[in-house]
């Protein structure tokens, strides 16, 4: 260790993204690395950057602009300030970063980051440090177990990653070649960091890989472990009383994780199931593997296993060749499957993905136009959503202080955000709330006292 230094790390994109953060924090740790206030403060500066559609990378320029004026701020006060980038920039284009933006004096990739000690010092002897390698080392066995106090200012939930890439090569997707091919953690690695976070208060942990649901770990006894059954041995951790995961492929919801829906009570009733289009012909170009017909059986099984399930998808509209024909029938498959909530972008042609190269680009003022109809239908079908459980006594894990004072944040099983009036000794418990109205985005309770309705409808 050589003296405390700072670090500040900022994150773009996906939840992985996230937890990749925490995880780079947690390895400089050691080296005396505490986390900064603010970059200008900071000694070492991270952005942990998102490849997945053109917008996020630009937005990692404009960033390393403001960064460089800070760095120069920062050397004309005798102060060495380092600038990296991580994650999936930094896989897709490496090198390149530094002639774009020479200010930067680290690159590194999402398969590396357990060698950012070693990068950092490096840089910080004035050398510019890249590593965008798929190591053949496993990644995590190499990084430092999280500081239990870290852990626990980080709150009662936190995101695992138990699964990293993705085969499935979906034509208009960068992941693949950003986070290379589908690797699994072993199970007896996931069960010891998630009783690790369980000792330190955490109540929800959340699953995550590119493609969660392809999860094929090696079981205690070396039989390959699928992810329902993985979750119900998290299940068995005392403390953990949510589990979650996410995101799914449809082609990878088998049947031990819709029983699992079923019969695994702490696995929360909220399934983000992407589907992207509803035409066939567009799936099938977007190299989907499913159909619109598929998609909604798989829906149905899902439904029938856990009837008050709430669904949430993605949905790309504008991918070249799309018809006015093809986005009705976007339209029609979301109307049949009412989502509770969801994500949906405008087509972003990738370099080096397929369909970046094909013919019939939308152009921009159909992709907005289209977007902004199927947002309007989206959020018609989640206020529904919302109004649907004002009324029901439900069980709220509350998580953090709200703005005001006295009030607290929680989630509902469903993954509703609810503000309810409680003490804050109450963050980290689980309440019964009674919902008594709803904002854009969120719900109103207040603590009821007795036992929550465990399913909506009432059905415990
Ligand atoms: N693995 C997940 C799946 O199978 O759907 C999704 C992972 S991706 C990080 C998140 C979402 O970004 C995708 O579901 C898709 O809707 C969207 N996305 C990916 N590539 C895109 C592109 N080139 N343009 C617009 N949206 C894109
Ligand atoms: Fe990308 Fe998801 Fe398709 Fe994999 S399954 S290529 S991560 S959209």
């Amino acid at each position: 260790m050589s003296g405390v230094r700072s670090v500040y790390i900022k994150t773009y994109g996906c939840q992985m993204n996230v937890y990749d953060s925490d995880r780079m924090a947690d390895a400089l740790a050691p080296e005396g690395y505490r986390p900064a206030a603010a970059p200008e403060d900071a000694d070492v500066v991270i952005l942990n950057t998102c490849h997945i559609r053109e917008k996020a990378s630009e937005k990692v320029y404009s960033e390393l602009g403001r960064l460089r004026v800070l760095k120069e701020q920062a050397a004309r006060d005798g102060r060495q300030m380092t600038i990296g980038v991580a994650g999936c920039v930094a896989q897709a284009e490496g090198r390149e970063i530094v002639a774009r933006a020479p200010t930067v004096d680290l690159v590194v990739g999402p398969q590396t980051y357990h060698r950012l000690p070693d990068l950092v010092a490096r840089a910080r002897r004035g050398e510019t440090a890249i590593d965008a390698d798929f190591p053949t080392e496993d990644k995590f066995a190499r990084l430092p177990a999280p500081d239990r106090r870290q852990t626990i200012a980080r709150g009662v939930t936190a995101f695992l990653t138990v699964q990293e890439g993705c085969d499935k090569f979906c034509s208009f997707c960068v992941v693949p070649y950003t986070r290379g091919s589908e690797t699994s953690r072993p199970v007896a690695a996931i069960v010891a960091e998630a009783e690790r976070l369980a000792e330190a208060g955490v109540r929800e942990v959340t699953l995550l890989g590119q493609n969660v649901n392809a999860y094929h770990g090696a079981g205690p006894d070396g039989r390959d472990c699928g992810l329902g059954a993985l979750l119900f041995r998290l299940a068995e951790i005392p403390g953990l009383d949510r589990l979650r995961y996410t995101t799914s492929h449809p082609r990878d919801m088998d049947d031990a994780l819709i029983a699992a829906h079923r019969d695994l009570g702490a696995l929360m009733p909220y399934l983000h199931l992407p589907v992207q289009a509803g035409s066939d012909r567009l799936l099938a170009a977007m190299n989907r593997r499913h159909t619109a017909a598929d998609y909604l059986r798989l829906v149905d099984r899902i439904r029938t296993a856990r009837p008050d399930i709430a669904l949430s998808g993605d949905f790309i509209v504008g991918f070249p060749g799309e018809t006015e024909d093809d986005f009705a029938a976007t339209l029609a498959l979301v109307a049949e499957v009412g989502y509770a909530a969801a994500y949906s972008f405008k087509y972003s042609a990738r370099p080096g993905t397929p369909a970046a190269d094909l013919a019939g680009q939308v152009p921009e003022a159909a992709k907005s136009e289209r977007l902004a109809r199927l947002q309007a239908l989206l959020a018609d079908q989640q206020r529904a959503f919302n109004a649907g459980t004002v009324g029901l006594t439900v069980p709220v894990l509350l998580e953090k202080a709200g703005r005001r004072a006295g009030q607290l944040v929680g989630r509902s099983p469903w993954l509703q955000t609810v503000h309810v009036d409680a003490p804050l000794e109450a963050v980290g418990s689980i309440v019964a709330v009674t919902v008594t109205g709803m904002g854009t985005n969120t719900l109103a309770g207040r603590l009821a006292g007795g036992a929550a309705d465990q399913r909506l409808g009432g059905a415990a």
